[in-house]
């Protein structure tokens, strides 16, 4: 359908995806009519913070709101808080109030849910919404022990803000080094380190069976486990029980084409954590549960839907704020075959902080990490864009030594 043609966007899910659609549509000069339904009862709020600042109790939950209520009537945009959408066929979307809402374009920005252990009992936490994290903060408040399974990143800011607060952390983690899979053990080896100077303890190869009725963890080395708190931070699965009825293929979340139309659904796109875009430099579909990623997206297919300029490619980014300082990463990691250190001294015993690492496809360059050296690492961006060779890498890092 032509841009001109659209006279009704509907955005499934009211979080960061949803909220930055409906300011790219109006953004681009769209016009018509916009509805945003989203499941939860509040407006669209920002989760970093959730396990952040919010978490520390440093700011209130009013805070984490990423619009003020006035910018909806201000965006033209009619939302249905506190209604989950139930199913979609082409052109329309069931909600669960019973209603069908006929749309021109959906766009499908319903995130992820929390993955759970088997048989999770419901005193163990989980951390993804802000009733998630309001629950876990009041925990906290009067614990004295912590038990964490899972060392990915929530994992870890939350390890975090409870030794900030004198809690004993204890961190259980299945693969033999945290962060493996995404950085590689040598970089995996650098975000343990955070943990475990921090204070905390980390169990790596552990396996756990389950919970006893005390609601203790089970390990599967016979071990049992029992803290004040259990969080449970194993990351999360793509919300589209919705779409299940629809015949879309969702086991990989939604798979979509390089600007975010949905494969093989006429008038169906999706951005955010669900969506698992088209991945020119990879050659696959790939979902990234990254914030920046998640607005890039979003800004992509509101100017799409809109008919106006696609926005310029950029280079995946994320960034985790855990014991004192910010990890991030800019580029691909994944077809790394060796990594060098431009700054720091990390890798070889020294101090985390200030470390700055390059990620190699033999000499280009596809992906830089840092552990506390924001500015150089931001210097670095463009070099990763470009495939910079190791030469040009090296020669930034002697302009920043
Ligand atoms: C605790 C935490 C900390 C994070 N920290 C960082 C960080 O430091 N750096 C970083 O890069 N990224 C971080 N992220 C990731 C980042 O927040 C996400 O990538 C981003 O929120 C994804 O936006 P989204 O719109 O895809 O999904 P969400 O923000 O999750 O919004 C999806 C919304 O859709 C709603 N929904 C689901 N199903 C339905 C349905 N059937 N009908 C209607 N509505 C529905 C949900 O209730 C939800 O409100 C963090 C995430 C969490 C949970």
């Amino acid at each position: 359908m032509q841009a001109e043609q659209v006279r009704h966007v509907l955005v499934v899910g009211a979080g960061l995806g949803g909220l930055r659609t409906v300011e790219a549509l109006r953004s681009n000069g769209y016009d018509g009519r916009i509805s945003l339904v989203g499941a939860e009862e509040h407006l669209p709020y920002d989760r970093p913070p959730l396990s952040k600042q919010l978490l520390a109790g440093t700011w209130d939950a009013d805070r984490v709101a990423l619009r003020a209520a006035d910018a909806y009537d201000d965006l033209g945009v009619r939302a249905y808080l506190g209604t989950r959408a139930t199913g979609w066929q082409p052109g329309r979307v069931e909600l669960d109030d019973g209603a069908t809402l006929h749309a021109d374009a959906v766009v499908v920005a319903t995130g992820v849910v929390a993955r759970r252990l088997p048989d999770q009992p419901d005193t163990v936490h989980t951390l993804r919404t802000l009733d998630d994290s309001l629950a876990l903060r009041a925990a906290l408040d009067t614990a004295s022990s912590l038990t964490i399974v899972g060392a990915g990143f929530v994992g870890a800011e939350v390890a975090s803000n409870a030794r900030d607060r004198g809690i004993d952390v204890t961190v259980l983690e299945a693969l033999p080094v945290p962060f493996a899979r995404a950085l590689g053990e040598d970089l995996g080896g650098l975000c343990a380190r955070l943990l475990v100077e921090s204070g905390a303890r980390l169990r790596t190869g552990v396996g756990i069976d389950g919970f006893d009725d005390s609601g203790a963890l089970l390990l599967a080395d016979g071990d049992r486990v029992t803290a004040d708190v259990t969080l449970v931070g194993i990351g999360g699965e793509p919300r589209l029980d919705w779409l299940s009825g629809s015949g879309i293929d969702v086991t990989r979340g939604l798979v979509c084409d390089a600007s975010g139309r949905v494969d093989g659904a006429d008038g169906l796109w999706a951005v955010g954590d669900v969506a698992a875009w088209w991945d020119d430099v990879l050659g696959r579909p790939t979902r990234r549960e990254h914030w920046t990623n998640t607005v890039e997206q979003a800004a992509a297919v509101g100017a799409a839907i809109a008919g106006g300029e696609p926005p310029a490619p950029t280079v995946p980014y994320f960034w985790s704020d855990q014991f004192g300082l910010k990890v991030q990463l800019f580029g691909r990691p994944e077809p790394a075959t060796r990594h060098v250190t431009l700054h720091g001294d990390g890798l070889d015993g020294g101090p985390v902080k200030g470390t700055v690492v390059g990620l190699l496809r033999d000499d280009t360059l596809v992906a830089v990490a840092g552990f506390g050296a924001a500015r150089r690492v931001a210097r670095y961006r463009a070099l990763v864009g470009s495939g910079a060779t190791i030469g040009e890498v090296e020669e930034m890092a002697a302009t920043l030594a």
